[in-house]
């Protein structure tokens, strides 16, 4: 059974609660995720009551697209689709018309205005349902983490890593492999960083050769049915010394920390804190300068953030990355990520990989 239907019928209850009788949707991801459609143009008309209908609109490229993926709906083609919608709203007598304002731009609401009347502002209602995942957006995720995972395997394994070769190079073959284990693609521009260069939190992959000795970071995801996985290992080339080893072993224990803080009630600010109060305890707080982690899912972004500014609290069956690192200017950085769902009792892993330190 598609997880759509039930997806708009929670919009619905949402519309009520906000005393609207229709919202005009016109991100094309929350598109997505209220329809299971694809393509690269489209907004939804949804009703507050079932008996009326909620119409969706593409243009005539993705006539044959729309019939496949959205078979459900009454379908309008036309363009520009929120203006369509926006007279369909109007036409079909909707008093309070809710609208994305997050996504709309000023002049965008302007030439909504000449069309509709009663448009209220009302961001983020997708947002907020996007942020406990179904059963379908976990499989899509687990799906991702795997493609990853076994990238990964598959790199280290046929000596994808070693001295001599670029971080570019190491970031090309592991985006290949993500498609050969059924990606569609990268789900952000992988982080390859070498050396010094693992010091760098968002270090873009350069022509730099890794050398023996190198810690290497990997930040990396696969892109599966629009879900996003995010995974950081950091590695060893060759020997570890001492001091790698150690900076290694804080961060896992932070991040084991982080992970256990991950439970239903839990404030997003306190599992930030749990994790960072390792790496404040051991004298370096200023050198993990970035949040904890982030909500994943049709964006590689989303909410709720882990971190000393975030707001909220965690609910089961959001997925959220768990990110920590320590990084040591000029010398080397260590940062290590799961992608997990929250769970009752515990998280569950969504990115298998090991992450005992792996020297190759
Ligand atoms: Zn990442
Ligand atoms: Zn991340």
């Amino acid at each position: 059974m598609p997880p759509h239907a039930p997806r708009r019928a929670a919009l619905r209850a949402m519309l009520v609660e906000q005393d609207l009788d229709a919202l005009l949707v016109t991100d094309l991801v929350n598109v997505r995720y209220l329809t299971g459609f694809t393509g690269s143009n489209a907004a939804l008309l949804v009703a507050a009551d079932p008996q009326r209908s909620t119409v969706f609109c593409t243009d005539g490229r993705y006539l044959a697209q729309a019939e496949a993926q959205v078979p459900d709906l009454e379908r309008v083609i036309d363009r520009p689709c929120d203006l369509a919608l926006a007279a369909r709203a109007a036409k079909d007598g909707h008093g309070r018309v809710g609208f994305e304002g997050q996504h709309v731009t000023v002049d965008g609401l302007a030439a909504l205005e000449q069309v509709v009347e009663g448009l209220v502002g009302a961001s983020g209602l997708v947002e907020r349902l996007r942020l406990v995942k179904d059963d379908a957006e976990v499989e899509a995720l687990r799906m991702a983490c795997a493609a990853a995972d076994r990238a990964l395997a598959d790199l280290v394994e046929h000596g994808g890593l070693r001295a001599g070769r670029t971080e570019k190079e190491v970031a090309r073959e592991l985006e290949g492999r993500m498609l050969d284990h059924g990606a569609a693609g990268p789900s952000f521009d992988s982080i390859v960083a070498a050396g010094p260069h693992s010091a760098i939190p968002h270090h873009e992959p350069t022509d730099a050769v890794l050398k023996a000795g190198d810690l290497v970071k990997l930040d990396f995801g696969a892109l599966v049915d629009g879900y996003h996985s995010d995974m950081t290992r950091t590695l060893v080339l060759g020997k570890a010394a001492d001091w790698q080893r150690d900076l290694y072993d804080l961060v896992l224990r932070s991040q084991a920390a982080g992970r256990a803080a991950l439970l239903p009630d839990a404030d997003v600010r306190a599992v930030d804190a749990a994790s960072r109060q390792v790496i404040v305890d051991a004298g370096y707080g200023p050198r993990f300068p970035h949040g904890l982690g982030h909500g994943v899912g049709l964006r590689i972004h989303e909410a709720p953030a882990l971190s000393k500014s975030g707001e909220g609290t965690l609910s089961a069956g959001m997925a959220v990355t768990v990110e920590p690192g320590v990084y040591l200017s000029g010398k080397g950085g260590v940062r290590i990520e799961d992608t997990l769902v929250v769970r009752e009792s515990a998280p569950e892993l969504l990115t298998l990989t090991t992450k005992e330190l792996v020297v190759v």
